[in-house]
């Protein structure tokens, strides 16, 4: 059994890291269930610098491969806000909720054409003798009211492109079908399937 350590203390994106993945030859643990949350500094100002700062650091801890998700939501009226700021938009310790009403104020009654955002997702995959950088996005509208309790983060105010349900209103698997994570989680795919391959053959 190969083991992968996620480089986040966010459950919802663990659940959803395992659900995509979906792969039983993998153990996925966490920062948490390796007593390392410390470890999850994210002062830069991208989802890059972050995602491979969590990513080097629980490595550097656990010398075992790490995967770091750093996302969120780009609002284009808010000129890409809250960005990297997603999860402490309203404030340090904000919760969901103080998060979407903050963004509701924001926007106000801006036009349904104006309210166009995205949500980005990029993973950094660091082990021994590889760092490597993916991302993935998902383009849609931010709806004037929450729609739907699955989910998290902006879940509920966010309607993508093409669909009438919000990802707050989506079974998960809709969800995975079309999510910024997921498109990330695609990418990363072969290159875990080629590190944990070679890294068997190391053994032999
Ligand atoms: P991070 O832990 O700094 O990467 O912040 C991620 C934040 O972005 C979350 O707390 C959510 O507010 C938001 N976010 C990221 N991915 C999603 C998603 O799939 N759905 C809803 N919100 C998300």
């Amino acid at each position: 059994m190969q083991t992968l350590v996620l480089a986040t203390a966010n459950e919802h994106k663990i659940k959803e890291i395992r659900e995509i993945l979906n792969d039983p030859s993998i153990e996925i643990t966490s920062a948490v269930d390796l007593n390392i949350s410390d470890q999850l500094v994210e002062d830069g100002n991208t989802f890059e610098d972050n995602a491979l700062q969590k990513a080097r650091a629980v490595f550097k801890k656990t010398q075992k491969p790490t995967l770091a998700d750093d996302s969120g939501l780009e609002v284009f009226f808010l000129n890409h806000r809250p960005g990297v700021l997603s999860a402490r938009y309203a404030g340090e310790h904000a919760t969901d909720e103080e998060n979407n009403k903050k963004l509701l104020k924001e926007l106000g009654p801006l036009s349904f054409r104006r309210r166009t955002a995205r949500f980005r997702c990029v993973l950094a995959f660091v082990a021994h003798g590889v760092e490597e950088i993916v991302s993935g996005e998902c383009r849609g509208i931010i709806l004037e009211q929450p729609r739907g309790t699955n989910g998290f983060g902006y879940d509920p105010l966010f309607k993508p492109y093409g669909y009438e349900q919000t990802f707050g209103e989506m079974e998960p698997a809709e969800k995975h079908k079309i999510s910024h994570r997921s498109k990330a989680l695609q990418k990363v795919k072969p290159l875990l399937e080629g590190y944990f391959m070679e890294a068997g053959e190391g053994k032999k």
